[in-house]
């Protein structure tokens, strides 16, 4: 399955719903992806209130 972007927290995954949040609303040409690793040491991932683990889209719009 093509990668999409959830447009409730951004995490950019392949399966029907987030498994982040669950949410199953989201696009396909989100802009830009960060991966986080550490969300302790990740500063985007705070600005971006990112809260886990994996890949997210900086833009969903
Ligand atoms: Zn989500």
């Amino acid at each position: 399955m093509k990668e999409r972007a959830c447009l409730n927290c951004r995490r950019i995954y392949e399966e029907e719903k987030c498994p982040n949040c669950g949410e199953s609303q989201n696009i396909e040409n989100f802009k830009g992806e960060i991966n986080v690793f550490d969300i302790e040491k990740s500063i985007i991932a705070k600005k971006m209130k990112i809260n886990s683990k994996g890949k997210f889209a900086i833009k969903t719009k």
